[in-house]
């Protein structure tokens, strides 16, 4: 048997999502998960052990053929050893390393030639002062490394926000990053896979909606795009891809900026299958968790071509309803369309559990496509009493008494 054996640092939703795609291909997928609890386990074949303790890694290494990632948070000196090492690191730290640092993606962009927000990183609170007075208030104040889900990023508007912001330059870090505050019309995320062997392929850029600074709903293609936009866009992600050398997918998290340079600014690389892209699961030729299999075992990549005009995607947080698959049915019966997909995870408030995707076949059906994913996944989220479904009285009763 040559089939090979993909290590994945991580046990989140991203790792137990290219389980399936590895199985169908016959791939066995090896996970160093965090916990015995944690989303993978349930998927595929598990060890649990620290990510952040190098014999920890070699020894995780020593049992696969290939070793990719489901975060960024492997620290940098350990990935330099395991590549010393001569392991097989896809994506390696060369270019893991603009994921894991903000102020390196920003100094990469510039000498790329792409559209950044003016930056600078600033090691006292007087040279981020210095800064925003330069650029005009308000500005955005960015720990380099560690951030996720908008925690790590805040917003000074103020000499006194500024002020407030001291802590932050105790927090460790060589420098913070500051960004000019964008006006963008909306966010746009560009994806792309690349090989070892130098092969791309692209997927169309994709509206992304954020909410408190998690990703919420995204449509894809976006709609309404300038072409030249969205085209300048892939552009920048293959560049990316190519002069940082991303191996696996690539996400490009971009602001739209109508009227300004390319019309959009970049925000922030991941280097692994990205939220912005499970609508690529159900609304394109190959998802993106079998692509990123693909592209880390050198294989020629799959068609990104997609299935429908649009694919709506809603992601649900974890809310009132506690037991996801007591809603399944009333979810699936409202929304034969829906794809639903539960990442194995316990439920806590504001917790990513899972998401919905709909194909909307014609253009014409996007809004119906959106309603459906939105409603599927508030049934999952709150319980199917949420569709329009009064709680009766003696419902109310037998609630108090339990
Ligand atoms: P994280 O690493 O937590 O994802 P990001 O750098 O993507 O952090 O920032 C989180 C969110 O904050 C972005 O999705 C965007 O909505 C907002 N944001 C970040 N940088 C800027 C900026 N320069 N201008 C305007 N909004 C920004």
């Amino acid at each position: 048997m040559s089939f090979p054996v993909i290590g994945v640092v991580g046990g989140g939703q991203l790792a137990r999502m290219m389980a399936p795609a590895a199985t169908a291909l016959g791939v066995r997928l090896r996970v160093l998960a965090e916990g015995g609890d944690v989303s993978a386990t349930t998927a595929a074949e598990c060890v649990v052990g620290d990510y952040r303790d190098l014999e920890t890694l070699r020894d995780f290494a020593a049992s696969v053929d290939v070793v990719t990632f489901d975060h960024e948070h492997v620290p940098a000196e350990h990935l330099r050893a395991l590549e010393a090492a001569g392991v097989n690191l896809q994506p390696g730290p060369d270019a893991l390393q603009h994921a894991q640092d903000k102020l390196l993606m920003r100094q990469a962009c510039d000498r790329l030639g792409l559209p950044n927000p003016a930056w600078a990183a600033v090691t006292t609170v007087d040279e981020l002062i210095g800064f925003a007075r330069r650029v005009e208030f308000p500005v955005v104040l960015k720990t380099p490394r560690g951030g996720y889900d908008g925690k790590g990023v805040r917003v000074v508007a103020s000499v006194e926000d500024a002020e407030d912001c001291r802590d932050w330059f105790g927090l460790g870090f060589e420098a913070l990053l500051v960004e000019d505050l964008v006006e963008f019309s909306r966010e746009l995320s560009a994806q792309v896979a690349r090989t070892p062997s130098g092969t791309t392929a692209s997927y169309p850029v994709v509206e992304s909606i954020q909410t408190d600074g998690i990703c919420d709903v995204v449509t894809a293609p976006a709609p309404g795009i300038d072409p030249r936009t969205a085209q300048a866009a892939e552009e920048a992600a293959v560049t990316l891809a190519e002069g940082l050398g991303v191996t696996g997918m690539l996400a490009v998290e971009l602001f739209e900026t109508p009227g300004i340079g390319p019309g959009f600014m970049v925000n922030e690389l991941a280097m692994r299958p990205h939220n912005s892209g499970h609508w690529t699961m159900d609304g394109a030729v190959t998802g993106q968790f079998e692509q990123h299999v693909r592209a880390v075992l050198d294989l020629p990549l799959g068609a990104t071509d997609t299935l429908g005009a649009y694919t709506v995607m809603k992601n649900y947080l974890g809310g009132a309803n506690e037991d996801l698959y007591s809603a399944f049915p009333a979810a699936m019966a409202a929304h034969p369309e829906a794809k639903i997909h539960a990442y194995g995870k316990s439920v806590r408030p504001g917790r990513k559990i899972g998401h919905v995707n709909v194909v909307a076949p014609l253009a014409e059906d996007l809004a119906a496509a959106r309603e459906a994913a939105e409603s599927a996944a508030a049934i999952i989220r709150d319980g199917h009493r949420a569709q329009n479904e009064p709680r009766t009285a003696a419902a109310d009763d037998l609630q108090e008494q339990s």
